[in-house]
């Protein structure tokens, strides 16, 4: 790879606008498959998962390095396409990305390798009856977590022998044939994820940051992919972060260098800070959205070169520096989000008067036939604001809500803002 390499990025999202900035910002020219309206250098046509397309994409524009945002192309095996071509795919063979795309597998590989995390007991569709009895013993605190990839859905939290059974009725209406579940007992404590950029043997992580799954303030309602992100996380110090490097980082690589998997992508451990220590609760083998809406304004160093050094074998030599402060991102939905449909199509205005130190980033947009940015999906926009603490990150993002606009539009008026959590000694011993 030259000083000013031509890469793909694949994804349409908010994500993906935040990854096209920041590689440009590194001085890569990025052509992004297919894009939004709100991306520059999008190309609508191309399909990420016909990977005939985009490697015919990249032959003629002379890429060399394809970064994958979301799940599915690495589920589908874009690794593994180009594996032995001079095409470089910065995210995990199919093999490995079953970390995240089956939550029955990824389990097992966490109990192979002593990764602490929540006990859970496989299940198929066809003895729905032995789940419901575990969960009965359990008093109905569980988790129902489907085995494949639900796009954010698909993972039921319950509190009663009623919410479980709920669960298990709903899994059997969504999901036809046969399919796996995992019942898990549930879990109680603070969430923060970490994300990190790994070869299977080094792992760099980016800040600390909070996702907002909940459609509700509060964290009631549904869950949805994402409500709101901010990092870095003030309670996650030091300690913390030595006891889930120990329980479930360290662990982790041992576990990809040990079952040899050819890992070279971001990986994202979703963690749950229980009074019996941190747990995982799952992993992704790319970068959360919206968390990159805000973990890529906060990182300094070059991703880029964080890249390149992963699928070079030089990642130890590397450094994180993160951007002093703090980054929020609301994101602006359409009312209706997140059940199946929902009315689309409504001007957006108020993005050309932006506040300073906000930022929008385009989740679900698209021009109509008179070439006016209209909405076009759940997620619209990630409005993000960087300030030099928490309080007025928060206060300018939600400056930032008030310009910009469109019908019926939705966020949740409380992200970065839960109670700092109180913690038993037990969660950092
Ligand atoms: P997952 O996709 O496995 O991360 O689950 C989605 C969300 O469900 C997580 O972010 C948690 O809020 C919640 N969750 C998952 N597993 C558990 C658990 N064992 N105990 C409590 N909550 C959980």
């Amino acid at each position: 790879m030259n000083n000013s390499p031509i890469l793909l990025l694949l994804g349409s999202g908010a994500r993906e606008h935040a990854l096209a900035e920041k590689l440009a910002r590194d001085g890569a020219t990025v052509h992004v498959l297919p894009g939004n309206a709100g991306i520059p250098n999008s190309h609508p046509g191309v399909n990420p998962l016909d990977f005939e397309a985009v490697k015919a994409f990249a032959d003629a524009h002379g890429a060399r390095l394809i970064v994958v945002g979301p799940e599915a192309p690495l589920a589908a095996g874009i690794a593994d396409f180009f594996a032995g071509s001079d095409i470089k795919v910065f995210g995990p063979t199919r093999a490995a990305a079953r970390l995240e795309s089956s939550k029955v597998w990824s389990k097992e590989f966490m109990r192979r390798h002593g990764v602490a995390t929540a006990q859970a007991w496989p299940f198929r569709s066809d003895n729905i009856a032995a789940a419901r009895a575990k969960a009965a013993e359990l008093g109905g605190h569980v988790v129902v977590k489907y085995d494949g990839l639900a796009a954010g859905k698909g993972v039921y939290v319950c509190s009663s022998l009623e919410e479980a059974e709920a669960a298990f009725d709903d899994l059997q209406s969504s999901y036809s044939g046969w399919f796996s579940f995992l019942l898990e007992e549930k879990l109680i404590g603070p969430e923060i994820s970490i994300i990190g950029l790994t070869d299977g043997r080094e792992i760099k992580l980016l800040a600390t940051s909070q996702d907002h799954k909940q459609l509700l303030a509060g964290d009631r309602g549904p869950n949805t992919g994402g409500m709101g992100a901010y990092c870095p996380v003030p309670f996650a110090d030091d300690n913390v972060l030595a006891a889930i490097r120990r329980d479930i980082i360290d662990p982790t690589l041992r576990g990809l260098q040990n079952e040899q998997f050819a890992f070279h992508g971001f990986l994202y451990f979703g963690i749950m800070l229980t009074p019996g220590g941190p747990k995982l609760l799952e992993y992704n083998v790319r970068l959360g959205d919206p968390e990159a809406e805000v973990l890529l304004p906060a990182l300094d160093s070059s991703l880029l070169a964080l890249m390149e050094a992963t699928l070079n074998g030089t990642l130890a030599r590397q450094t994180v520096t993160p951007r002093p402060g703090a980054f929020v991102g609301v994101v602006l939905a359409s009312g209706g989000y997140p059940a199946p449909t929902f009315p689309t199509g409504f001007p957006i205005t108020g993005l050309e008067s932006l506040p300073a130190h906000t930022r929008a980033y385009h989740g679900a947009t698209r021009r109509n036939h008179a070439g006016q940015l209209v909405t076009n999906g759940g997620r619209v926009l990630v409005l993000a604001a960087h300030g030099p603490d928490l309080e007025t990150a928060i206060a300018r993002a939600y400056e930032a809500c008030a310009y910009v606009t469109f019908h019926d539009a939705y966020f949740r008026t409380d992200i970065a803002q839960r109670p700092a959590p109180v913690f038993a000694s037990a969660v950092v011993n």
